[in-house]
Formats: C-alpha cells, structure tokens, sequence
C-alpha cells in the first residue's frame, strides 16, 4: 500500500501539470480515499515546505448566493469581520461556518515540477503514465 506522502505527493504534482489555480481539500481526499484529516495534516506540512499556500475563502451565506466573497491570506482575527459580496451586495460576516480552507500550489515550485516534466518528456521522447490512477 502507497504512503500517505506518496498518495499526496502524486495527486499535487498532478495539479503542478495543469493551470490548476487552487483546490479543496476535499479534492485530494476524493482522489486519494484518505481520512480528511490526514490529507490536510499533510498539506499544512506543504505548506511548511514552501509548496502550497494555504488561503481562506469566504463564501456568501445567502441562499442561492453561495458565491465566494474573497479570497484571504490570513485567518481574520477579529470576530465580526465583514466583507461585501460582490453579487448580492450583502454584507458578509466572517464565520466558521463560511470560511473555507483551500491551497495554492506555490509558483516556484510548480514551475520547478514543470521543468522537471520537461527534462523527463526530452529523455524519456514518450512520457510515461507516471500520474495513472
Ligand atoms: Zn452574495
């Protein structure tokens, strides 16, 4: 049985090949069948290694809205923060219940992943499967 690091590791440099601009966690424990709590210990040590960002999303609450408010690099650490959503025009508070988690591959290292698909695709002239499921 693949690793936890293995099964991660596979799903990221995946999303590094494709103009992937950010994911849930919830995309890597669909695609690796791992506990979510695991797959987000292990993002938050990418993080750490400088290979993904962590970010907040807000979304609007409004029934029907549902539109993601805006993007935050930081958790808001006042209570009571609030943002204008852009399509219904209400006033959002921050809450837990509309904050999301999502991660960024970070720009560096996914050109630095690309280059190495690069290298790879000049030795090998036909890539291998490498990100078959
Ligand atoms: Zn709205």
């Amino acid at each position: 049985m693949a690793s936890v690091s293995g099964l991660i590791d596979k799903v990221i440099d995946e999303l590094t090949m494709y103009p992937v601009k950010r994911f849930y966690p919830t995309y890597v424990e669909k695609c690796t069948g791992l506990p979510l709590k695991t797959v987000f210990e292990y993002l938050l040590d990418l993080v750490n290694a400088n290979k993904l960002e962590l970010k907040w999303e807000v979304c609007c609450p409004n029934y029907g809205c549902a539109h993601t408010v805006t993007i935050l690099d930081t958790l808001p650490l006042e209570v009571g923060t609030t943002v204008n959503c852009s399509v219904c025009g209400d006033e959002v508070e921050i809450t837990e219940n509309n904050l999301r988690p999502i991660f960024l591959v970070n720009e560096e290292y996914k050109e630095s992943r690309q280059a190495f698909w690069v290298e790879l695709k000049k030795k090998k002239r036909e890539i291998t499967p490498v990100l078959t499921v």
